[in-house]
């Protein structure tokens, strides 16, 4: 028994009984073909692959990969639909996303079910997070479909034509929603890539479309790796890009789209600042340091990956997150009970796996709890590295797993300095007692979001976007049309 020196000891003793999600009423078919002009066709070069689920390893279907010969045949369509898509009254575009919205609550659970065998995430996440959000997101921009004037006062907007959106693999269904609601409430057209590792609830999605009756071509759904989102990005009939992803791709997507007529918004990397004033409910913001790096895994773009504690509250902290992280139960996605899910993919357990050598190689201290990880699938043990300092490539570097660096810090000028230390500036969290700390720290810190007493809260009502290099643009809000529309 260790020695604390506050009574709130919790030790990681009980038990629980298992408590799996049902799989009886997914439908899930064994090969996925291309979701182009409203119907699903097969790949001009037939080519498929698996999507395996990462929490064992198993197939769980095939799925088309699409050619430049595919993405020009999904332009195409978009670039046929926008017309008559885009002359819709806005009340009736609205209905048509108010229907999405509808019948993704209505089948949320197979939604839920489909992302965590996918993606390896929780199943508390995907069916209290994940799905509820991205329903909510088609129900926020239904509601200003008929709208824009207002949203825009005397600015007449008008749609952009046919928008190409690349989404990355950590929150899939929820991207997409993210991508495609603003584009279809402003009468754009739409071809969306899903990533490779998590095409599936995409894929349920543009079943959910076609049971909408959209009209054909509004949105296209293909499915394929880089080479596709390339022929995406290079297609001269798209005009806009939407990219959510790594800040590598993004940059090679910035260069791609330079001097075309192409519409550009990125939203990258991150290495947010959590920052923990001594004056902070301790115990709240332990639970906020464990929901900012961990949750789903640490593959948030958002995630609080970097800590600063006060000094004078460090070493409380410190054990009580240690305590914390101990209890965390790590194992089968579908499992209720599971905080920690599987990692995305074997190609994102090595990048996790590396740093953590780079982490121990540069002398930083580092503390897992002790736990058995499953023997397949891509696992990962929550990690946290003390002793680490601003030079340290673990402290720099997006790790985008469940690995925390911690430092210390004294003064607010020493906390704004370190944490907008970073090439990134996407989000930040402060936890203090005091409103005129938050007001000074939100002012100072280059942070597209900064959450005050909390972390990781969404909302499709808040813009959410970076600064540097976290990209630029924003989503979500009034300001998520904006990327949408152009003016005379
Ligand atoms: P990660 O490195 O974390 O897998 P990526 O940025 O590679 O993230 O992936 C995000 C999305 O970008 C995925 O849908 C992926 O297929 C796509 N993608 C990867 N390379 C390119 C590229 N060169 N052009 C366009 N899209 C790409």
């Amino acid at each position: 028994m260790r020695n604390h020196a506050t009574n709130t000891t919790f030790k990681a003793s009980w038990k629980y009984s298992e408590a799996p999600e049902s799989t009886d009423h997914i439908q899930i078919k064994k090969q996925y073909d291309l979701y182009i002009d409203g119907n699903f066709v097969k790949p001009v070069k037939g080519k498929y692959v698996d999507t395996i689920n990462p929490s064992n390893d198993k197939k769980i279907a095939g799925v088309a990969e699409a050619s430049a010969e595919d993405v020009d045949l999904a332009v195409k369509a978009a670039r046929r639909a926008f017309k008559s898509w885009s002359n819709l009254s806005g009340r009736e575009r609205g209905k048509y996303v108010f229907r999405i919205a509808r019948l993704i609550q209505e089948r949320a659970r197979e939604f839920a079910v489909i992302e965590s065998l996918d993606g390896g995430k929780p199943i508390r996440e995907s069916r209290d997070i994940d799905i509820p959000l991205a329903a909510n997101h088609f129900f926020y921009y239904a509601g200003w479909a008929d709208k824009l004037a207002y949203a825009f006062p005397n600015r007449h907007p008008k749609p952009i034509g046919v928008a190409g959106q690349i989404i990355p693999w950590n929150f899939p269904l929820l991207m997409a929603a993210w991508k495609i609601a603003p584009a279809l409430a402003t009468g754009n057209t739409v071809v969306l890539k899903p990533a490779e590792t998590t095409p599936l609830t995409a894929l349920k999605l543009a079943e959910v479309i076609q049971q909408c009756g959209l009209p054909k071509g509004v949105v296209n759904i293909i499915t394929g790796a880089g080479e596709t989102g390339a022929s995406i990005v290079n297609h001269p009939d798209v005009d806009k890009i939407a990219f959510t992803g790594s800040t590598e791709v993004g940059k090679y997507i910035q260069k791609a789209t330079a001097g075309t007529h192409k519409k550009l918004t990125l939203e990258l990397g991150g290495k947010g600042a959590n920052i923990i004033f001594e004056d902070a409910a301790i115990d709240q913001a332990v639970e906020g340091i464990i929901n900012a790096i961990f949750f789903n895994q640490g593959h948030v773009c958002c995630a609080g990956s970097r800590l600063f504690v006060q000094e004078s509250a460090a070493d409380l902290v410190i054990r009580k997150l240690k305590d914390r992280i101990d209890t965390l139960i790590i194992g089968d996605p579908l499992d209720k009970n599971t905080d920690i899910g599987a990692i995305n993919s074997k190609k994102q357990l090595e990048t996790i796996q590396n740093y953590i050598a780079i982490g121990l190689k540069e002398g930083a201290e580092i503390y897992q709890p002790k736990c058995t990880l499953p023997k397949t699938g891509n696992w990962c043990a929550p990690t946290l590295f003390l002793n680490v300092s601003q030079s340290h490539r673990i402290v720099q570097e997006e790790i985008f797993g469940p690995v925390l660096v911690i430092q210390t810090f004294r003064t607010i000028d020493e906390v704004i300095e370190k944490a907008n230390n970073t090439p990134y500036g996407l989000s930040a969290g402060v936890w203090t007692q005091k409103g005129s700390k938050i007001f000074h720290l939100t002012q100072n810190l280059n942070a597209g979001v900064v959450w005050a007493n909390t972390f990781n809260k969404f909302d499709p009502t808040s813009p959410f976007g970076g600064y540097k290099e976290s990209g630029y643009g924003r989503e979500g809000g009034l300001h998520g049309l904006k990327p949408y529309v152009k003016f005379d």
